[in-house]
């Protein structure tokens, strides 16, 4: 069934481009993006009125649609191009996997829960998103594909997967967030053209725990 999208709909899309805007993000792209993704889309339609507030949201299995700041926040870290190979680890909803295709991403995007993944997978396909996604444990990365020119993470780490950093393209971003199951500090690491590594911290955010071999399953 076709999305409907309507004024109001892109009326409270552009609202909430300025809130987000307002709280710091100046990559046009990425705002570009975020008034062009239709958010309510992602939600039951009874959430219509929570689509557009700068808040994360249930979508099922205890997992949550990331706020619009913080998916502005983790795109705008990556610095992405069109044609850029672009690794998600936790499609969710799809919403962020569908902002880096809108973006001209060629985006990988790996989900844990199997009916997250099927519903991600018809939403992107009803908006005429294409983006390549895969069930499974996304802290082991998705080798097959790789080297890969970003990586997203958006679930919280205990700590950075040594197989994600493997899986980098040289001159390649890794975007993570990193802490205790409350709390995450956002982490930008960057391999330069000879490989060498290099690590930029930034504010705290809140995410659901990432599962997975190198993720809270072995704590
Ligand atoms: N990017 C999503 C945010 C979803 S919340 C969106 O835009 O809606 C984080 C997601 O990560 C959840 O759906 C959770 O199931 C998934 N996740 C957690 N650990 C994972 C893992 N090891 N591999 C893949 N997905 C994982």
């Amino acid at each position: 069934m076709p999305i409907e999208d309507n004024y109001k709909h892109r009326g409270m899309r552009r609202q909430l481009v300025n809130k987000v805007r307002s709280k710091g993000i100046t990559d046009e792209r990425v705002l570009r993006a975020i008034n062009t993704v239709p958010r309510h889309a992602f939600l039951d339609n009874a959430f219509l009125t929570h689509a557009y507030q700068d808040k994360a949201f249930q979508i099922g299995e205890g997992q949550t649609i990331s706020q619009p700041y913080t998916v502005a926040f983790q795109t705008q870290l990556l610095q992405i191009k069109p044609g850029d190979k672009v690794l998600e680890i936790g499609t969710g909803s799809g919403y962020q996997c569908s902002i880096l295709a809108e973006m001209g991403a060629n985006v990988y995007s790996i989900e844990y829960h199997w009916p997250l993944h099927q519903r991600a997978g018809n939403m992107l396909k009803n908006l005429g998103y294409q983006a390549h996604l895969f069930h499974g444990d996304g802290t082991k990365g998705l080798p097959a594909f790789a080297p890969y020119d970003g990586i997203i993470v958006t679930a919280g780490a205990p700590s950075v997967p040594m197989t994600l950093i493997a899986q980098l393209a040289p001159g390649g971003r890794l975007v993570i967030p990193v802490g205790d199951r409350r709390s995450q500090k956002m982490l930008l690491i960057m391999k330069d053209e000879s490989g060498k590594m290099n690590k930029k911290e930034f504010d705290h955010f809140s995410f659901v725990p990432l599962l997975g071999q190198h993720g809270w399953e072995n704590q």
